[in-house]
């Protein structure tokens, strides 16, 4: 799925609060050290802790708008809570919970993991996705590959005007940016991580897949009249 603007991205979760399980013992792991653990979720390399603690994906789905666009404020509030205390009046029931805008820790420190996947894993996916495709098509002439490619771009091409990293560099997401808050997707000087929606090289080979997609199917349907 492509993410729309109203979902932050971002390269921190809290830098200076650490693991919420086992705090600065992450440190070691680098700058940018959590790793997938489930869908909307990420581990700790050092101990184990998988946050956040809540279905993000249930949440995330019950606020699209009717272009299939995030909205928080659409989003059922019920499903806000955490999975491993169930109970209303567990003192944990709400916390580790993040609706995509930061989790609250138990020494109240904000954590932002939402935005972190939505950034490395989310939008990594996303980009590697468009690249295989295109770069299987071009080795097979398989229109499948093309087609799949195509069906991505177009999705990308319904949220990319809207991005903007400025609100969220506001609420305190961290990326690359000069501190200047500037970019779409990321950071601006990550944009070259996503060369594909930027670079004009790729942009021109992305497009000859497409249109090389079309073509085979006119032939396609031409063969078949
Ligand atoms: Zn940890």
């Amino acid at each position: 799925m492509v993410t729309s603007q109203d979902l932050p991205r971002g390269i921190h979760t809290n830098v200076k609060a650490g693991c919420p399980s086992c705090g600065k013992g992450i440190a070691p792991y680098g700058n940018y050290p959590w790793r997938v653990g489930g869908d909307w979720k990420l581990k700790c390399p050092n101990c184990g802790a998988i946050f956040p603690k809540n279905d993000f994906r249930a949440f995330y789905e019950s606020a699209l708008d009717e272009h299939g666009f995030f909205r928080r404020e659409l989003g059922d509030q019920s499903l806000l809570f955490n999975t491993e205390h169930p109970d209303p009046k567990d003192p944990l029931h709400k916390i580790y919970v993040d609706d995509g805008y930061g989790m609250m820790d138990e020494k109240g420190n904000k954590h932002l993991f939402i935005g972190y996947y939505n950034d490395f894993i989310q939008w990594k996916r996303i980009v590697s996705a468009l690249l295989s495709l295109s770069r299987t098509y071009t080795l097979t002439s398989d229109a499948r590959y093309a087609h799949k490619c195509g069906v991505l771009l177009d999705r990308i091409a319904d949220v990319y005007p809207a991005m903007d990293f400025a609100p969220f560099h506001t609420l305190g997401f961290a990326h690359s940016h000069g501190g200047r808050g500037t970019g779409r997707v990321t950071g601006r000087p990550l944009l070259a991580r996503y060369s594909c929606l930027d670079a004009r090289d790729q942009i021109l080979r992305l497009l000859y897949v497409v249109v090389g997609a079309v073509a085979e199917g006119l032939q396609i349907a031409e063969g078949s009249m």
